[in-house]
């Protein structure tokens, strides 16, 4: 049943191929789909109306081969799962030297809206954070948002204005944050437009198979393997990416590289992405959320496939992805 190419690939990247791994999929959903536990996000009204029981997952490999189980095209809300992806523009547009000077890398160990600024330059900890996501939005404008998540994901998205609408109208806290980065001089705009350009992304519709089209991208190296488009360079994929490792699961995320060990990356829509540099994205949905703001059956799913697989970063090469016999 171990029909994968694990090794002789151009470029060193694996193919991913058949039956085996469509069934490990369907199997980790199945699974998922029985637990109970974790609370759909109520903080922005709008979010509470989600379906606590759909639940979806989708495999990109780096070659382009889709697979899909469960509610793979239900549309949610990016939320935070879109902060990798526009720190990656950002990344892209300026330089990497140059967007540190305003946010850092360093895991902050803190809760994904804490006011986490550095102490001697109150810069933003790290982009995957809200403090510092805002000012990553500062840099873009909201056209190079909205086309660079486009052509991440494959194909136009669209803003959920609902939503984006119960976030202006709540999102007191993020305008607080924005305020602190003006302070210390590292937000690229005003404070309205930082917030509501942010607020804007996190608004952005996608289904489990959009995001993980998104993740494959960072996965080929910054090369969208449905289209055929290099969205961001080889270098900003690989520094997103660790990124994504070290702080992509906000206080969760040291816990979650040592149990799952991908790069990955989750949102309060209920979204979460990980990416096997080389190999495939995958992208998770299931609404409820856990303390952390991770979402249950979506860490269930991606902790399930590391074990039984072999995904786990620091694991031997020799036992990736091979689904048993
Ligand atoms: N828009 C949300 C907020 O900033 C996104 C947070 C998230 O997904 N963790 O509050």
């Amino acid at each position: 049943m171990t029909d994968e190419k694990l090794s002789d690939e151009p470029q060193g990247k694996t193919d991913l191929k058949g039956e085996p791994i469509l069934e490990a999929l369907r199997e980790v959903l199945a699974e998922a789909r029985e637990l109970d536990g974790g609370e759909v996000a109520s903080y922005i009204p709008q979010l509470s109306s989600a379906d606590p029981s759909q639940v979806g997952l989708a495999l990109v490999g780096v070659y382009g081969r889709t697979f899909e189980a469960g509610d793979s095209r239900v549309p949610f809300t990016i939320q935070s799962v879109s902060k990798p992806f526009v720190y990656a523009l950002a990344l892209e547009k300026l330089g990497i030297e140059s967007v540190m000077e305003r946010v850092g890398v360093e895991p902050s160990g803190e809760p994904f809206n804490a006011i986490s600024l550095d102490a001697d330059s109150g810069r933003p900890m790290n982009p995957m954070i809200n403090a510092g996501a805002i000012v990553v939005a500062s840099l873009v404008s909201d056209d190079e948002i909205l086309e660079g998540l486009g052509a991440f994901a494959g194909h136009p998205l669209e803003v959920d204005d609902a939503v984006l609408q119960s976030e202006l109208e709540t999102g007191h806290r993020n305008r607080a944050l924005a305020h602190l980065a003006l302070a210390a001089g590292v937000l690229g705009s005003t404070v309205d437009e930082a917030t509501e350009r942010y607020f804007r992304q996190c608004s952005l519709i996608v289904t489990a198979l959009d995001v993980a089209t998104m993740a494959a991208t960072l996965a080929n190296a910054g090369r969208n393997p449905l289209t055929d488009e290099q969205v961001v360079s080889e270098t900003v994929a690989r520094w997103t990416c660790a990124v994504m490792a070290s702080c992509g699961m906000y206080d969760a995320s040291g816990d979650w590289l040592a149990r799952v060990g991908l790069p990955a990356k989750s949102g309060v829509g209920g979204g979460i992405v990980a990416v096997d540099p080389g190999v495939f994205g995958v992208g998770t949905f299931s609404a409820p959320l856990d303390a952390q703001g991770n979402s249950v059956r979506g860490r269930a799913m991606l902790t399930s496939l590391s074990r039984s697989y072999g995904l786990h970063a620091f694991a031997h090469p020799t036992v990736k992805f091979q689904p048993p016999e």
